[in-house]
């Protein structure tokens, strides 16, 4: 090893004994501000630095943002999304400048990070790329109105019991901003641990080259989310207790299998060709003769093979023969 690379050795171990130092110091700050629900997400945090779960969820990131897209969404079929299109209809769609400009908290293109949070999931529970089929089931699943109005209880409710996503909804969030010092300091000092975590977790100094586009995707959707918090409890000045509601719903949700929620075929007119880009088909009884078309979204495995007459059923992709 050369004198350069032994320097540059002794830079990086100092740099990771100062991270730690600066997560302990943080943790301490995070539980002085005295917010109701930080306890858990201390606990939380603390698991991110033990597990490789992090890691895991940047890796998904960079694969899904080098991958070959076979089929990219158009901005016609994104506008068939009830939320993006309210967000268009009523945000600013935003960007570094008109944020610094207008001072709203929330605009439009913050929608989006709720949809590559989602795909970076899928990614990871997949242990792959996502693929056509996974990308619609991430647009017109419903999963983004459940994560909006239900946050951190995503999992827990009935689609058909959350509200329906209104203009009103989208002009209050128009509207909201930081409550006070506190709420500001709360969402600052844990987007920071967070930077702080990724640093820790991903390997010194390959991490000096990555982008920061991870990092401002997620302290966006955290923004996002408190903003939401706040406007459904009718509010449009987001509280600390809305920050941490935020990070609630984060960890919940990069720890579901978010596979699970599939494309409402309803939803899906809107796209070409969304029959032939999906594998759709029938499953036949050899026995009645009874079938079932597989609807986008759902796959034969996700059915029993056996009819309710007793006999077998087979996949067949047409009902020709
Ligand atoms: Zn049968």
């Amino acid at each position: 090893m050369g004198i350069s690379e032994k320097i540059e050795k002794m830079a990086d171990e100092k740099e990771l004994q100062r991270s730690h130092q600066d997560i302990d110091k943080l943790f301490n700050s995070l539980k002085n501000l005295e917010v109701e629900g930080m306890d858990e997400i201390l606990i939380e945090l603390k698991n991110l630095k033990e597990t490789e779960l992090y890691k895991r969820l940047i890796n998904a990131f960079k694969t899904e943002n080098s991958k070959q897209k076979d089929r990219l969404i158009t901005s016609e079929e994104l506008s068939t999304v009830p939320i993006l299109k309210l967000a268009d209809e009523n945000l600013i769609f935003g960007d570094l400048l008109t944020n610094v400009f207008t001072a709203s908290l929330i605009f439009a293109k913050l929608f989006l990070s709720i949809y590559s949070f989602i795909e970076y999931i899928y990614c990871m529970t997949q242990e792959r790329p996502t693929n056509w089929a996974d990308i619609l089931n991430i647009f017109f699943s419903g999963l983004d109105e459940r994560i909006i109005f239900a946050l951190e209880k995503f999992d827990e409710v009935d689609l058909e019991d959350i509200p329906e996503p209104t203009t009103e909804y989208f002009q209050m969030l128009r509207k909201v901003r930081w409550k006070d010092k506190k709420a500001k300091k709360t969402y600052d000092k844990l987007t920071k641990l967070m930077f702080e975590m990724m640093y820790l977790k991903l390997d010194f100094p390959a991490f000096k080259k990555w982008p920061s586009t991870y990092r401002s995707t997620e302290d966006l959707f955290i923004r996002l989310l408190s903003g939401c918090s706040a406007v459904n409890n009718d509010r449009v000045n987001i509280e600390a207790e809305d920050v941490v509601i935020a990070y609630k719903t984060f960890f919940k949700l990069i720890k579901t299998d978010v596979t699970k929620y599939k494309a409402i075929p309803e939803r899906l007119y809107g796209i070409e060709g969304y029959n032939n880009s999906l594998k759709v088909g029938y499953l036949v009884c050899q026995k009645c003769g009874g079938y079932y078309q597989i609807q986008p979204g759902e796959s034969p495995e996700d059915f029993t093979d056996e009819c309710d007459c007793g006999g077998r059923f087979e996949y067949r992709t047409s009902l020709d023969n």
